[in-house]
This record gives C-alpha cells, sequence and structure tokens, in this order.
C-alpha cells in the first residue's frame, strides 16, 4: 500500500485506463475531517461513506498495479433516512473534496427505455456534461441518485406486496451500477437511429442511492424482535424509525420491492438519523457554510452586522420542525422570516444602520427588529 500512500495520505493516481487522469487518494480519515465541516451528525453514514469512496478509487488504481487476479468489487453506497437529513449533502461534498464530477439525478423521473420520461442512461449524460465533455473525467465521477425506493415500490402504503412497475427501471440501474459501457446520446433525450453515441463506461463511476423509504421501517420491525434493540416506551416514532434502519438486511430491501440483484450491487448500506432540535441548532450554526453564516456575510457585505438570538433561532428551528422536512425547512422559514429586513437591506445601510438584532418576536410575529445606527458624524 505504501506504493499508493505517500506520507501525506495522498497520492496522485496517474494514468487510469492510461489516459490523463489524476485522483487524489484521501484516507477514510481525511475524507470523513473534511465530510465533518458540511455535514452535522450522522457519524456512521460518513465513516461508511469514507471507507466506501476510499476502496473504490483504491480499486481503481489497484487495476494498474496489482499482480495477481484478485478483483475488488465496486461499493456503491445505499444511504436510507428521512428527508432533509444530509444525504445528497454527503454526496456533494464528496464529490467537491474528491474534485471529481458529480451528477444528481432523481429517480422518479426514470422509466424504462421507450416509454414517456428519462431513460436511465441520461444520468450519464448529465455526468458528461458536468464533466465538460470530458469523458476520462466523467468515468470515474459519483453520481447520486435520490429517492431510489421511489423505483422499489410506486405506491406509498406501507403494504409489502410487490409493485412490478419499477422492476425495468431496476434492470436499467443495475446495468449502469454494476459496470457496463453505455452509450449515451451527447445531448441526451431519445435516441435517434442517426444520431452518433458516445460510449461511456461506468465500471469506475461511484453510485450513491439514496430515499426515504417509508415503509421500510415496518418491515424491519416485523423480522427483528424490538425487544433486542433496546426499545424502550419512551423513544419518540423518529428515534424507533432511526434504530430500526440501522438493522436493515438486504432481504428488508427485497421485500420492500428491490430486485436481489440491485441489492447485490449496493453492497454498503447506512442509515442516517432524524436531525432533532439539538441537530437542528448546529446546522444553523456549526457547517463551514451554514445558513446563518451566509446571512451575516449578506448584511456585512452592506455594513452591518446581524446577530440572531438564541430564542429565535429556537422558533425557526420548531417552525422548521412542524414541516417534517428536516434541515430543508430551516432555509424556508428563514427566508420567510427575512424577507422584509433583506427588502430594505440596502435603506438600512444608507441610514447608518451598524447592527441588527433579530428576536423571537421577530420571527413569531413579524415584529421589527432591533436596529442599532452609528452616530452621525460631525
Ligand atoms: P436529503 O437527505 O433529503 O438528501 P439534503 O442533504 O439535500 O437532504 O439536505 C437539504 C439541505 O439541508 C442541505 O443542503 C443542507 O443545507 C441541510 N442539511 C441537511 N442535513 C444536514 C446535516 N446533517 N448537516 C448540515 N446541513 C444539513
Amino acid at each position: 500500500m505504501d506504493k499508493i500512500r505517500e506520507k501525506n495520505g495522498v497520492q496522485d493516481l496517474k494514468n487510469v485506463e492510461n489516459n490523463s487522469i489524476n485522483l487524489n487518494l484521501h484516507r477514510p480519515t481525511e475524507i470523513k475531517k473534511y465530510l465533518d465541516q458540511y455535514v452535522i451528525g450522522q457519524d456512521k453514514a460518513k465513516r461508511a461513506v469514507a471507507v466506501a469512496v476510499y476502496n473504490h478509487y483504491k480499486r481503481i488504481l489497484a487495476k494498474d498495479e496489482s499482480d495477481d487476479d484478485i478483483m475488488i468489487d465496486k461499493s456503491n453506497i445505499l444511504i436510507i433516512g428521512p428527508t432533509g437529513t444530509g444525504k445528497t449533502l454527503i454526496a456533494e461534498t464528496l464529490a467537491k473534496f474528491l474534485s471529481v464530477p458529480f451528477a444528481i439525478a432523481d429517480a422518479t423521473s426514470l422509466t424504462e427505455a421507450g416509454y414517456v420520461g428519462d431513460d436511465v442512461e441520461n444520468i450519464l449524460v448529465r455526468l458528461l456534461q458536468i464533466a465538460n465533455y470530458d469523458i476520462y473525467q466523467a468515468q470515474t465521477g459519483i453520481v447520486y441518485i435520490d429517492e431510489i425506493d421511489k423505483v422499489g415500490r410506486k405506491s406509498s402504503s406501507p403494504s409489502i406486496t410487490r409493485d412490478v412497475s419499477g422492476e425495468g427501471v431496476q434492470q436499467a440501474l443495475l446495468k449502469i451500477l454494476e459496470g457496463t459501457i453505455a452509450q449515451i446520446p451527447p445531448k441526451g433525450g431519445r435516441k435517434h437511429p442517426e444520431q452518433s453515441l458516445i460510449p461511456i463506461d461506468t465500471k469506475n463511476i461511484l453510485f450513491i442511492c439514496g430515499g426515504s423509504f417509508d415503509g421500510l421501517a415496518e418491515i424491519i420491525g416485523q423480522r427483528v424482535n424490538s425487544a433486542e434493540i433496546g426499545f424502550t416506551k419512551t423513544l419518540t416514532k423518529s428515534s424507533k424509525e432511526d434504530e430500526l434502519f440501522k438493522e436493515v438486511h438486504p432481504e428488508d430491501l427485497i421485500k420492500y420491492g428491490f430486485i436481489p440483484e440491485l441489492v447485490g450491487r449496493l453492497p454498503v448500506v447506512s442509515a442516517i438519523d432524524h436531525l432533532d432540535e439539538a441537530a437542528l441548532m448546529r446546522v444553523l450554526i456549526e457547517p463551514k457554510n451554514s445558513l446563518l453564516k451566509q446571512y451575516k456575510k449578506l448584511f456585512k457585505m452592506e455594513g452591518i452586522e446581524l446577530e440572531f438570538r438564541k430564542e429565535a433561532l429556537k422558533e425557526v428551528i420548531s417552525l422548521a420542525m412542524e414541516r417534517k422536512s428536516g434541515a430543508r425547512g430551516l432555509r424556508s422559514v428563514l427566508e420567510n422570516a427575512m424577507l422584509d429586513v433583506m427588502f430594505h437591506l440596502p435603506e438600512y445601510s444608507e441610514d447608518r444602520v451598524s447592527k441588527i438584532t433579530i428576536t423571537k418576536e421577530f420571527i413569531i410575529r413579524g415584529k421589527k427588529p432591533f436596529i442599532r445606527r452609528r452616530r452621525r458624524s460631525a
């Protein structure tokens, strides 16, 4: 391994497929440390992803360097957990750290070839576009497929009967997840006979799939003995679901409606947790580009200091919790509340305002924030 890893833990992987692409091999601890700056909590998922990504890029290198016949399997990742809790954020942050092209696809828009909707190959079109049509870059990129649970089962009822309508899409996804040479139309859309197609090899593309998997907790619950995972009466519905998700087995996913082959191609399954009040408070404050830091910067650009009272933040969080969309609710609540102040920001700035303090009453009732002005200079 020393050959791959230099002292600082980073080394260029050159000549992947004999082409001039450089990848850096980062240690799992480094990857996790970077993720920690942006993603609050979700420790287990971040660790699992860090290891999978390390192995993935190590595997790409091993192809060039190894002299035995051991082939390392690709480890695509499945992240399960409620909406707005960091699944996309983890994938996105990873790609940023690794400087590889990153595309997001929504599984709900995918249909079997020949039907109305997106062909599965269009996922790769997006990746290629993001890689500025550099095929070799695209071939080592990361694709995040959101709402993968929706191709498992079309109905949202927690019935365990399998809906086969998503199966064609699953078969198509299976092919690109396991590694194939996909022929893609460069501009996307449907393939036309007269159009020249670009071959994209997917074997070194890392696929991260995510979904909220409504109803999966019940399926897992039927299998595991709840006493064994330490359920007590005090556990909320959310934390009970978090605990059950941690116990997920491939058989549960198959029962949910996934074909076994696809489950087999997602060997790393990681559960992420609901974000409680304390976690949402951290989301507001701590990430490198947290919402509060962004607002403060916008105000600072007009020469105004922005302060949020703790009570105001608590109110933002409780309003966001009501929306049941995880941390996503924070942005909409804040944007709504701040609109009026943002609207008048340039005038405040001209009017010698030096500091604006956001109070609880401002968030609840839209009362005016505290405003402090600079003295008029003599
Ligand atoms: P999903 O789990 O549905 O993919 P996202 O990752 O897209 O949710 O989260 C939506 C937004 O909420 C992110 O862009 C980010 O601003 C915020 N967010 C969600 N989870 C976290 C988290 N664990 N840490 C920091 N921010 C988060």
